[in-house]
């Protein structure tokens, strides 16, 4: 279960406070697929990176199976991180001098799991790339790059996905691929899923959607995948990559 208590996000803009994100309540209940849809700016990455813990709020609680990752030092937030959170991002994001094995490989080998290689490859499989395990990133289409990308995510079997605008790079085959997959994960293994997308054909998919709009709520959350008013996300915008969008 994720639950954030009056999460407020305020950051210094030269000489002025900027709040990105007003205080604001969530909770996903284990094994729900939320996505959270809104304009460019509205606050959709700000969000997800409190929830992984990666940035940390100015005021309010996250908590991640009761666990308050504001009072986690860094050793402990890393360590939750790696076995509780699997992170997918706009721009892939993979080590470009390793293979793509290697790159699932990697959060197995901090942790120290065994049989990483066979699992590696097994992940690989899940995604549709066990021809692929030697090849680089750039021997790899955008969408094979999500797909390693997404196996990486879930090397240590996490209980909780995480994914900003993941189809948001990806042209409407690969995007469309990649929906597929990461429904798949959600049906297969009943992760917890947060995803921020632009792409309502995948909004409409998830249990739960919530609209955000200049950082705050913009209707409550509606329940069984049917998105609610949402002002200024266009349906076709499936393919864009959001002007200004940081990818995080
Ligand atoms: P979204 O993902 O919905 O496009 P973001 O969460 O990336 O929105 O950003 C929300 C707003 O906060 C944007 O206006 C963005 O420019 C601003 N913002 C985000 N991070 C910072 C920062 N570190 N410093 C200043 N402004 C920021
Ligand atoms: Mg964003």
């Amino acid at each position: 279960m994720i639950r954030l208590e009056q999460i407020k996000k305020v950051v210094v803009s030269g000489s002025e406070d900027l709040t990105i994100l007003h205080p604001l309540d969530l909770e996903v209940p284990e094994g729900q697929f939320l996505s959270i849809v809104g304009p460019s700016g509205s606050g959709k990455s700000t969000l997800l990176g409190l929830i992984a813990g990666l940035d940390a709020p100015t005021e309010g609680r996250v908590l991640i199976d009761g666990v308050n990752l504001v009072e986690l030092g860094e050793d402990e937030l890393a360590r939750l991180r790696g076995e509780r959170i699997g992170f997918v991002f706009q721009f892939f994001h993979l080590l470009p001098s390793l293979t793509a094995l290697e790159n699932v490989l990697v959060p197995m080998e901090i942790f120290g799991i065994a049989n990483a290689e066979k699992k590696s490859r097994a992940l690989l499989d899940e995604v549709g790339l066990s021809e692929r395990t030697h090849h680089y990133p750039s021997q790899l289409s955008g969408g094979e790059q999500q797909r390693v990308a997404i196996a990486r995510a879930l090397a240590n079997d996490p209980p909780i996905l995480l994914a900003d605008e993941p189809t948001g790079n990806l042209d409407s085959s690969n995007g469309k691929h990649v929906i597929d997959i990461i429904l798949g994960v959600h049906e297969r293994r009943g992760m917890t899923i947060v995803l921020a997308t632009h792409n309502m054909e995948l909004a409409r998919m998830s249990d739960v959607t919530l609209a955000l709009k200049d950082g705050r709520i913009d209707h409550p959350e509606t329940a069984n995948g049917t998105v609610g008013a949402a002002p200024d996300v266009p349906a076709q915008d499936a393919q864009t990559p959001a002007a200004g969008s940081s990818g995080q």
